[in-house]
């Protein structure tokens, strides 16, 4: 008999799962928004997928979302000095997760796999948990519903280091080459510049990650669309200029009213499996593996965790699944989720003085500023250069 699996959450970790594992086991989806909710409601991310994640999502037959614009390259700007441009190894891409998430849930119910609508309460986890031979919460960053245990070793912070504030923009023109355009402002802040497809066409996002209390935490108690668009034009005004060079005045605006964010996240990584009785529970994505936004990792980490715990699940595929089976996903993973979130804690901070003279070298050499641009397709080779760096300070 076929094992019965239940994933909690249709995001990256939960879409990715049900395709992957539907072949092999009978896959439910629990899920609280319908289609329209989901395409209608608000922005959620800036959702860079690197090609790992790209090439992923193709291996497991992915409904694919036809038209985003490549991205071939990361600019990187200190202050208003442009550094260097660095080459990704293959194209990435950022479509809207609404658009995403939608085609992936008609996608998959047209193939068969079971969607149950119901907002799931941590306290139904364990008669889910019945129902299934495991129950997989990817219930991204509003999650965990099961208490999996911190890590304390990899969870140092205590509040948000940046305060994520995000708009899809019509009216800006792109950068050249076409790619993700990033701008340092020490001790302020970072801006983001992200080519994305919507379902009403090509945007660039804007995305600031400001320093609480900043200069460019300048967005509190924004409620509108309106007063959103008007305080980023004059936020790129005053701290970005070469961005503000990019906007046409007449043709800036959101993409739609509901195409602008405000959020702010602590850093969290928990311990992704747990049992319920006799009943092994899973964590993949954010609801385990929870990180600032600032290297545009989370996507790409939940992709790469969720084909672990397919490989996990594969070989123990004739065996109880057990505690055992949890300990090998994460012992899995565990490599790869040091070297991420150590990273991307660490650019939240001042930069270690070898990094700085590494981005000033790229500069000069593009094999360098290539290397830079590759770390966030592979951000073990990111970590290397970090640690590198303080061991040699
Ligand atoms: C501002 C910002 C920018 C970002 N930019 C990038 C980027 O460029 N690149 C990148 O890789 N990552 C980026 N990320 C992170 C990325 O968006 C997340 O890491 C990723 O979406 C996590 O996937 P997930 O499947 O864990 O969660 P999600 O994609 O959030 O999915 C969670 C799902 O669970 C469902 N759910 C939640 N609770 C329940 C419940 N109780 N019952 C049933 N269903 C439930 C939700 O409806 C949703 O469908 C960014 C994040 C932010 C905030």
């Amino acid at each position: 008999m076929r094992k019965r699996i239940g994933i909690i959450g249709n995001g990256v970790a939960g879409l990715q799962l049900a395709y992957s594992l539907k072949n092999e086991f009978d896959v439910t989806v629990h899920h609280y928004e319908d289609l329209d909710e989901i395409r209608q409601g608000r922005i959620r991310s800036t959702q860079v997928h690197f090609h790992p994640a790209l090439e992923r999502a193709q291996r497991f037959g992915m409904q694919a979302v036809d038209g985003a614009p490549p991205i071939h390259t990361i600019h990187f700007n200190m202050g208003s000095q442009k550094l260097f441009v660095g080459k990704l190894a293959s194209p990435a891409k950022s479509v809207d997760q609404r658009y995403a998430f939608a085609a992936g849930t008609s996608d998959l119910t047209r193939q068969g796999v079971i969607f149950r609508k119901a907002r799931v309460k941590p306290n139904e986890i364990g008669e889910l948990a019945e129902n299934y031979d495991l129950l997989i919460d990817t219930t991204g960053k509003s999650g965990p519903l099961f208490p999996f245990p911190i890590e304390q070793e990899l969870t140092p912070f205590q509040t948000p280091q940046r305060k994520c504030i995000v708009g899809y923009f019509t009216g800006v023109s792109p950068v050249m080459p076409e790619g993700i355009s990033i701008t340092v402002l020490p001790g302020a802040g970072e801006m983001f510049e992200i080519p994305a497809l919507t379902e009403k066409g090509p945007v660039t996002i804007l995305f600031i990650e400001a320093v609480p209390e900043g200069p460019l935490d300048a967005f509190k108690g924004i409620k509108s669309a309106q007063d959103f668009e008007e305080r980023m034009k004059t936020i790129v005004h005053n701290h970005f200029p070469g961005v503000y060079a990019r906007i046409h005045a007449e043709h800036f605006s959101l993409v739609e009213h509901g195409a602008y964010l405000q959020t702010a996240i602590t850093p969290i990584v928990r311990r992704p499996y747990g049992m319920h009785g006799d009943r092994l529970i899973l964590g993949c994505g954010d609801s385990a593996i929870l990180a600032d936004p600032i290297t545009g990792q989370g996507c790409n980490t939940a992709s790469y965790c969720a084909e672990q715990l397919l490989t996990t699940l594969l070989e123990h595929k004739d065996s109880p699944w057990d505690e055992q089976v949890g300990m090998a996903y994460w012992c899995r993973i565990r490599p790869y989720v040091t070297a991420v979130t150590n990273w991307t804690n660490a650019m939240t901070g001042p930069l270690p003085e070898h990094i700085a003279q590494m981005l000033m070298q790229a500069a000069q050499e593009q094999e360098i500023a290539n290397r830079i641009a590759h770390w966030f397709e592979h951000p073990s080779s990111a970590y290397e250069a970090f640690t590198q760096a303080s061991e040699r300070a």
